[in-house]
């Protein structure tokens, strides 16, 4: 089973719906630890790249993901434009060419996507941002490949690891951006971008799985 180039369409349109309805979400949390702003930029984000998607229909996924990348660092500001961005363009970079992914083109996007973001941002798993849901995702990603899971478990175990990555934020001391200024404080709030991170997860799961 594989993730067609209209796969990778829809789901960029899901996402946009996410956000779209977890917009006010993303900004109370982003109140609490930050400026406020994650949902607004987010939003902006992904509408600019429904705007794009007529443009960039006919091609290959790679071409695609770093049209969204260089579309989010462009639109939003904040922290998390040049982050995604750099996550949308790294996942392009591994992926130009292709027409179709299976799991382990999915996987090499995904860990290329996340290294680009560590490096960007300089931060590590546990600092409290989006990388404490994107890297559990890609490790489990990474053994659901390993034992030959189905594509289909494979990103919903993805996605529920993403999940659990984002609830487990809320403990930890933020280490990088904004809320990295609260120290203390920032505990007991869960963090915008792993909740964001973990939307668009949740929206791959949803888009690929092909019930049949
Ligand atoms: P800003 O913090 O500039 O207002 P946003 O509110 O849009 O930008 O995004 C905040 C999110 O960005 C945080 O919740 C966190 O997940 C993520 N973030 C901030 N700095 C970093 C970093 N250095 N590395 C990875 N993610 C980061
Ligand atoms: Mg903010």
């Amino acid at each position: 089973m594989v993730i067609s180039r209209d796969d990778v369409l829809n789901w960029v349109r899901n996402c946009a719906d996410i956000i779209a309805q977890n917009r006010g979400y993303l900004i109370e949390l982003d109140s609490n630890i930050g400026d406020g702003d994650h949902g607004e930029n987010m939003h902006r984000g992904f509408q600019a790249i429904l705007n794009i998607l007529p443009d960039i229909t006919g091609n290959d996924i790679g071409s695609i993901f770093k049209a969204i990348g260089f579309t989010l660092v462009s639109t939003v500001g904040g922290a998390s434009g040049p982050l995604y961005g750099t996550f949308f363009i790294q996942m392009g970079i591994v992926t130009i060419g292709k027409d179709e992914l299976n799991i382990a083109d999915w996987l090499a996007a995904l860990k290329a996507g996340v290294k680009g973001i560590m490096i960007r941002g300089k931060a590590q798993a546990g600092n409290k941002t989006m990388l404490d849901s994107l890297i559990p995702a890609a490790d489990v990603l990474d053994k659901a490949w390993l034992s030959n899971m189905s594509l289909d478990n494979a990103l919903v175990e993805s996605a529920n690891a993403a999940e659990q990555g984002m609830r487990d934020t809320i403990p930890l001391i933020a280490r990088k951006g904004r809320a990295s200024y609260l120290g203390e404080r920032s505990v007991g709030h869960q963090d915008p971008g792993a909740t964001s991170s973990s939307l668009l997860l949740r929206a791959a799961a949803n888009t690929w799985i092909k019930q049949k």
